[in-house]
């Protein structure tokens, strides 16, 4: 058994026009400025962090993002939910329904972590039917750092299965820079797949395990699963 994490944003799913409207409304209604999240480096970030960096760039302060943060996510949620539709199946990315269709037959254990708040990836794996593919989810807000949601992902996974995860017996797979180097930090293997923002240049100077051009390639992202750490466990 191998705990695979799986990144949600643009590597399972895309939602980045729904986050850029909303970003957009939240941005108008609470600072009165412009600001769209694609104006940034968002990949593979938590809402809060991407909240902060934009504020900046529009000259806005920490302290005045700071102490509206909860209610800056609340909000986030709210106006995501209204913009997205009942049935979002068309958001899911090519591939993904048979990677982890297939994974399902396996004894893996699959599960998400993603820079998004509870309520927005609730949201989007009712709109999906995503949800009934991953054991939990490890939410941005509960952890500072990718690395540590990662360190969360694996003892939330430990303390279920009774088992331990250690080394290429975790597998990441995500489109951003961040989820490789978190995945390197723990010596997990990594996927990287290239639907986001980071082109497959920066994604292959990042040294993941394997690069794929997207995941209609499952069954060679299946094969790389089944062989991570062959011998070792
Ligand atoms: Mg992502």
């Amino acid at each position: 058994m191998k705990l695979i994490i799986f990144d949600l944003d643009q590597t399972l799913v895309d939602f980045i026009s729904v986050h850029d409207e909303a970003t957009q409304e939240l941005f108008s209604r609470f600072f009165g400025v412009d600001a769209k999240l694609t104006e940034i480096d968002f990949a593979g970030r938590s809402l809060a962090d991407n909240f902060l960096e934009l504020a900046k760039l529009k000259g806005i302060s920490e302290a005045e993002v700071s102490k509206n943060s909860r209610v800056l996510v609340e909000s986030y949620e709210m106006i995501f939910g209204q913009k997205l539709n009942k049935e979002a199946s068309d958001h899911v990315l090519p591939g993904v329904r048979k990677l982890l269709e297939g994974l399902s037959k396996t004894d893996n254990f699959v599960v998400l972590y993603t820079g998004d708040s509870a309520g927005i990836v609730d949201r989007v794996l009712k709109t999906t039917g995503l949800g009934k593919y991953f054991r939990f989810a490890v939410y941005g807000t509960e952890a500072p750092t990718r690395v540590g949601m990662v360190r969360l992902a694996v003892g939330r996974a430990e303390s279920i299965t009774g088992k331990k995860f250690s080394d290429k017996d975790v597998i990441i797979i995500g489109d951003s820079l961040r989820d490789v180097n978190s995945g390197k930090q723990l010596g997990a293997m990594t996927i990287a797949v290239a639907t986001g923002f980071h082109s497959p240049e920066k994604l292959l100077a990042s040294k993941p395990d394997y690069l794929f051009k997207n995941l209609k390639s499952y069954r060679k992202v299946l094969q790389a699963i089944a062989e991570s750490g062959k011998g070792l466990t």
